[in-house]
């Protein structure tokens, strides 16, 4: 008999689980550093002072990713 291995406290929101999500920072980005405070996974300061994303897929880690889109104070992340 296989387990079944239950991911709990990630309740699927809109999207569909499984689907690849790409994360991105524009140009509008001022290095305030909140977005790798809430989601390190993701984001990361990088040399030139702002915001880069560091997956390719950040489907794992949507709900923070999500609270970074929330309150990032000049709208600068984009998710797909
Ligand atoms: S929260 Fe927004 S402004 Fe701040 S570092 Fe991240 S992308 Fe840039």
């Amino acid at each position: 008999m296989g387990a079944r291995i239950l991911e709990l406290g990630r309740l699927p929101g809109t999207r569909v689980r499984g689907t690849k999500m790409k994360v991105t920072v524009n140009e509008e980005c001022i290095g305030c550093g909140l977005c790798e405070s809430t989601a390190a996974d993701v984001f990361e300061i990088n040399d030139d002072g702002v915001a880069e994303v560091i997956v390719d897929d950040a489907s794992d880690f949507e709900d923070d990713v999500q609270e970074a889109i929330d309150n990032c104070p000049v709208s600068a992340i984009e998710a797909e």
